[in-house]
């Protein structure tokens, strides 16, 4: 069966899926995107993911190319055409297609919209789940606003990239402070020596995750707390246990940080408890 895409109104298949040269997103990484889990043919927490859409997309100034609602509708086909059992749709949204120009284009250019989803691998992932996997460190040179969601991506690319290179699975991201910041595309969660569950502040440096944020329900009803709080790479380094969050993997194990193991060098019981509530609060729909 063929990929279908969603291109600016069009579901085309994926030879003929193409933006123009144009597009503001290829000249100038000038827009923004979501990604979505997808379980049971469903989008997971599509509200929230379209609500910080929303959100991303004021930041720039670019407007919503449709409403919230029936970019939900968009999704969901391209979900449904692509018969996505386990997987993730990807929406992005760029500034459109104008003579390249740095300043905005005029009001009538239209933001270009494009919609794609994929199967990912459940037996890997979960394999990988129990495992954890391994991280290296790399400096935060990122801009100021990675809050916003956008595809201007590159520091993320070399990190995970460099990871790759090292033997490890991903990369965390340590500001100029030696605080660790997130991963590169993911946010980074420790249980402290002491016992504590941390995870960074959300402000202008990290991206507010929507799993970070549906996790928080998941530990409440557990009966644990959380601090939202900056930990160090050395934090990180004695902690008992750690993990990323995203909506591609929900919460991962990580065993290892540079050289140093993390507990026992095996998936922590926080961890594994967090992993298996976290679906009785994620949002199918
Ligand atoms: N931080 C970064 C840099 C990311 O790219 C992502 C997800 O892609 C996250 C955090 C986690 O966000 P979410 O849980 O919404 O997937």
């Amino acid at each position: 069966m063929s990929r279908i895409a969603y291109v600016n109104g069009r579901y085309l298949p994926f030879a003929k899926a193409k933006v123009h040269v144009e597009d503001r997103g290829y000249q100038f990484s000038d827009g923004v995107y979501e990604v979505c889990e997808v379980r049971g043919g469903q989008l997971i927490d599509g509200r929230r993911h379209l609500e910080r859409l929303k959100r991303s997309l004021g930041e720039l100034n670019i407007r919503m190319p449709m409403s919230a609602r029936a970019l939900g509708v968009v999704m969901r086909e391209v979900v449904a055409r692509n018969r996505i059992g386990y997987g993730i749709v990807y929406l992005q949204i760029t500034r459109g297609v104008a003579r390249r120009d740095h300043a905005f284009p005029a009001n009538e250019v239209r933001p270009s919209l494009v919609v794609t989803a994929r199967t990912l691998n459940k037996a890997r992932n979960e394999a990988l789940a129990e495992r954890g996997i391994a991280v290296v460190t790399v400096p935060d040179n990122r801009w100021g606003r990675v809050d916003i969601k956008t595809i201007g991506l590159l520091p993320n690319v070399l990190a995970r990239q460099t990871a790759l290179e090292r033997g490890a699975r991903d990369a965390w991201f340590v500001d100029a402070h030696g605080i660790v910041t997130e991963a590169s595309s993911a946010n980074v969660w420790l249980v402290t020596s002491d016992g504590t569950l941390i995870t960074r502040h959300a402000d202008n440096a990290i991206l507010r995750g929507i799993t970070r944020t549906v996790l928080f329900d998941a530990i409440r009803a557990e009966g644990l707390t959380v601090e939202e709080r900056a930990f160090t790479l050395q934090d990180a380094y004695r902690a008992r246990e750690a993990f990323i969050t995203s909506a591609s993997q929900i919460v991962l194990p990580v065993v290892r940080v540079d050289d140093r193991v993390i507990g026992d060098g095996k998936p922590g019981p926080v961890t594994i408890a967090l992993r298996r509530a976290y679906r009785r609060f994620a949002e199918a729909g």
